[in-house]
């Protein structure tokens, strides 16, 4: 088994067929590709969580008397003679694997299968990156859904006549700490030098549990203590009213069908009619939805905007206003606490990340791009499908997107949904002293604080008149 971004053993549906169906032993095998890294912003947190738990995969692969193996290459064009010779050493006959939709990751399966076939190495691909896999949630012509509301109608129809079950199998998931023969492990080192540094490792490992097991529990805990809540929660940034289990889902360690089961399990009666869980069911539609956008629509996956028009907008580039995005030094608090939980964390709360991402394309027009690219380099959680959406939907660029004239006003969403400024005074510590309102707007009251880089109103009536103007 290949495997990718479904970095797990329980229900993995390509794992479980290709027990299912093996007949003589199963090996896995895992390909970091240096062109990957280069050209899409896959970034040294991330990289760091893949190798923890392909470390964690391997152990179990070895507990079960099986083999894995992890290799790097240079270019995307190396993995399929890579794979063949491997196939080749190790006398394989068949490989599975679950399916990736972005371009790249199409045209290198697309060109694997073709060398593994002429190789006559049988090739099987499945679904597990979504709950109902692109193609098969459609308008009734048959074409791809382009607004979620429809969207989501038709993926709840859908799924009602499916009982989502588990993939199980002989395969126990691994627990740290590794403990995997010298060899494997100076081997696995190898194929990740110089992809993260000691300082990072130390800062991410306190956040982000290893493990299947480990984000099974932190799934597990919200579905029990929060999902009850979570409409009501879940836009407050200063609130643990998530469930923080992106990080395990952009990487496989946790599939979309355990969240499914877990929030349908979690309600007394219907899910559809729990408040919590439809609410949340919700967000995984969102998350669904975007991925087949990316399927249906290749452009995207070539930086092209969903809404042509928007092709004509003059985005800015300027180095010095997006530095001071990027580092939380724009002068506006909310804007600034939410670049440094990203910064510290690798990971921010999804209201800000629609403010912080709206602030950059409607206040400072830069193009969304650079953001959408920052975004992937910093999140733990990076995902190009979600990522790709979520800013498409901020710049007004893409499909079912924020009209351009409905801009978010950062200082009224902070006061909105951190009133006290509790979240605020957590990142930045300049404004510890700062009381009542102006912590929202703290202009001349702080010495160390810059003051705003742009202002709001006037920089939200111009983007409008230009977004009007190419319309
Ligand atoms: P919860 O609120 O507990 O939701 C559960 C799960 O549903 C999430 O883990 C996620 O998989 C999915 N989900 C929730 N909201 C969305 C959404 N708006 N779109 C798609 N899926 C959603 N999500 C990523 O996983 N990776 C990204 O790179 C990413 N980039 C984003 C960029 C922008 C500009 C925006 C506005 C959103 C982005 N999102 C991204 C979506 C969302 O912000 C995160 O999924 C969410 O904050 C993760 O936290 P959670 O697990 O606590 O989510």
């Amino acid at each position: 088994m290949w495997f990718r971004n479904d970095l797990r053993v329980m229900d993995n549906p390509a794992l479980y067929h290709g027990l299912k169906h093996c007949t003589g032993d199963l090996m896995g095998c895992y390909i970091l590709c240096e062109q990957f890294i280069d050209e899409h912003p896959i970034n040294p947190r991330q990289l760091w969580f893949i190798q923890q738990h392909l470390q964690l995969l391997q152990q179990a692969f070895i507990n079960a008397g099986r083999s894995f193996t992890v290799l790097r290459v240079k270019r995307a064009r190396d993995i399929p003679s890579t794979l063949s010779k491997l196939c080749r050493q190790q006398g394989v006959t068949k490989l599975v694997f679950n399916a990736e939709y972005p371009l790249n990751e199409l045209r290198r399966d697309k060109a694997v299968v073709s060398q593994l076939e002429a190789d006559g190495i049988n090739c099987k691909r499945y679904h597990d990156r979504s709950l109902v896999p692109p193609g098969m949630v459609t308008t009734a012509q048959d074409t791809p859904y382009k607004v979620y509301t429809p969207f989501a109608r038709a993926w709840r129809d859908q799924i009602k006549a499916v009982a989502f079950t588990s993939y199980e199998t002989d395969m126990k998931p691994a627990v740290p700490p590794v403990q995997l023969p010298p060899d494997i492990q100076a081997q696995i080192q190898k194929v990740f030098k110089g992809c993260w540094d000691a300082p990072l490792e130390k800062a991410m490992a306190p956040l982000w549990p290893i493990g299947e097991q480990a984000a099974d529990d932190i799934l597990a805990d919200f579905c029990r203590e929060r999902i009850a809540q979570y409409q009501q929660q879940r836009d407050y940034p200063a609130v643990k009213g998530t469930a923080k289990v992106s990080p395990y889902l952009a990487i496989g360690v946790l599939s979309p069908k355990q969240c499914f089961i877990a929030a349908r399990d979690a309600s007394p009666g219907s899910w559809q009619e729990d408040e919590g869980a439809a609410c949340w069911v919700g967000e995984l539609i969102w998350r669904d939805f975007y991925m087949h956008i990316i399927a249906a629509f290749p452009a995207l996956s070539r930086h092209k905007p969903m809404q042509n028009y928007t092709e004509g907008f003059a985005w800015r580039t300027d180095q010095k206003d997006f530095a001071r995005w990027c580092e939380g030094q724009t002068g506006i608090p909310i804007i600034d606490a939410a670049m440094r939980q990203l910064n510290q964390t690798g990971w921010m709360h999804n209201r800000l990340r629609m403010i912080t991402a709206m602030f950059l394309t409607k206040n400072l027009r830069i193009d969304w791009r650079l953001g959408e690219r920052y975004f992937m380099e910093q999140l733990i959680d990076a995902d190009f499908c979600s990522n790709n959406g979520g800013w498409q939907w901020s710049a007004s660029t893409g499909t079912d997107a924020a009209p351009y004239f409905r801009i978010m006003n950062p200082q009224t969403q902070s006061e909105r949904f951190d009133p006290e400024g509790e979240f605020i005074r957590r990142f930045v510590p300049e404004l510890q002293a700062v009381t009542g309102k102006k912590i929202h707007n703290p202009a001349g009251t702080c010495a160390q604080y810059p003051a705003p880089m742009v202002d709001l109103k006037a920089s939200r009536a111009e983007t409008i008149e230009m977004f009007k103007a190419i319309k």
